[in-house]
């Protein structure tokens, strides 16, 4: 899955031209620079790539999140919505903004559930946060038409799917807006990194004053610090050094998801032998971007069974439910509100009355299908011997079930 393994020339070169000038800050230095003004073009390339109209850099795909959501007017004593399986990010961007995190059940797109969206939405719903989980596309369809018949706002969290597609429309542009990570995991990397992509100019310059202090870069490349400010904002700003990776990583996305995709090919022909054996379902094959093998057994007796032989054939896949990082009931921190603050927020409101109570029993559709799922990540140069193992194992269990 990640853009590290394609790390290479391309990447250096880039990254040179910022060396050669010195100027590592995306702002100012107009003489200095040489017009080389990477972080601007990764944004219009990016932009471009996807199909829409507007893209900003910020500093992290977590940091995307706070920003869209920021631009899009979510605050205390707003809820927004998201699923129960995802990276903790998605949900930590929504308590730093003062909003309330609500959570869904997932189906076996293993995404937001569109039917217990509904059940959801409440008058204090701000933001829907849909998450394109392990790399393929949530019901985004179905869940805007909900949205807008509410008229609530849609942010599309991105950072697992960049380059994912469904009948071509590129994942990120369904909604308002869609963020994206390049952290070090992702499919394409900057070091740390991320983006919002919108096609509303207005949104666009809202979070381009946001994520630099208020400053209004109306004069753009590089313009800022003009009079005025026309509201309060923080810095989330990308250095040029990584606007410098992201366009050489981005020329490569297309052809990471190539390798991916046929990798996962044959892990899916092996798996296909064990009996009772579903395939998470995708919304459209074509526009997967293949970063992950999900396979869904009948039971989760079955399921442990198939991964204790994948085990002993040294070839172990990944039960979700058992994963401490993405998913709901294993949130011990957010169950249980552990904070910093002494005052207990954002758990607790100004005085110590708890503002929510998460159950871990919450979500038993999603706990069902997540006890039953086992999960491969897909890389760019996984190898012929580590594919082969790992179908020799699916089909010892294949044999053995
Ligand atoms: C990685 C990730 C993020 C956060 O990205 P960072 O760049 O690490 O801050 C947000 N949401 C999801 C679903 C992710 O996987």
């Amino acid at each position: 899955m990640p853009g590290f393994e394609v790390f290479g020339e391309e990447e250096k070169k880039e990254i040179m031209d910022v060396l050669d000038t010195g100027i590592l800050f995306r702002y100012e230095f107009a003489e200095q620079r040489k017009d080389i003004y990477k972080v601007l073009e990764f944004e219009k390339k990016f932009a471009e790539y996807c199909g829409t109209g507007y893209a900003q850099a910020v500093t992290s795909g977590t940091a995307a999140l706070k920003v869209a959501m920021a631009a899009l007017g979510v605050g205390p004593g707003d809820e927004v919505i998201t699923q129960g399986f995802t990276f903790v990010a998605t949900w930590e961007a929504i308590l730093d903004i003062g909003a309330v995190p609500v959570f869904t059940e997932v189906d076996e797109t293993l995404n937001m559930d569109p039917a217990d969206l509904e059940k959801k939405i409440t008058d204090k719903t701000r933001c829907i946060i849909p998450v394109h989980m392990l790399g393929a596309q949530a019901r985004i369809g179905e869940i805007v038409k909900i949205a807008k018949h509410h008229n609530i706002a849609v942010l599309e969290d991105t950072a697992q799917a960049a380059g994912g597609r469904i009948n071509g429309q590129h994942l990120g542009t369904f909604g308002n807006c869609g963020t994206f990570s390049f952290d070090s995991v992702k499919t394409m990397t900057t070091g740390e990194g991320g983006m919002v992509i919108t096609a509303d100019e207005k949104m666009w310059r809202n979070m381009s004053e946001y994520h630099d202090h208020g400053h209004d870069h109306a004069v753009n490349p590089g313009g800022r610090g003009g009079e005025g400010r026309s509201f309060v904002g923080f810095n989330y700003r990308m250095m040029e050094l990584q606007g410098a990776i992201g366009l050489a990583q981005l020329a490569k996305l297309d052809a990471m998801i190539v390798a991916q995709k046929e990798h996962k090919k044959q892990l899916r022909e092996a798996a296909s032998a064990i009996p009772g054996v579903k395939f998470r379902t995708l919304v459209d094959e074509d526009g997967d971007t293949a970063t992950f093998f999900a396979f869904i057994m009948e039971s989760s007796e079955q399921c442990s069974k198939v991964n204790a032989i994948l085990v002993e054939e040294g070839v172990g896949a990944i039960n979700f439910s058992e994963n401490s990082w993405h998913f709901y009931p294993k949130w011990e921190h957010l169950l249980e509100g552990s904070t910093l603050a002494a005052g207990g927020w954002p758990f607790a409101e100004p005085g110590g009355k708890r503002r929510v109570i998460y159950d871990p029993q919450a979500l038993p559709q999603s706990a069902d299908i997540m006890s039953r799922t086992l999960i491969y990540p897909v890389s760019i140069k996984m190898s012929e011997e580590q594919r082969t193992k790992i179908c020799n194992g699916l089909a010892k269990a294949a044999a053995k079930i």
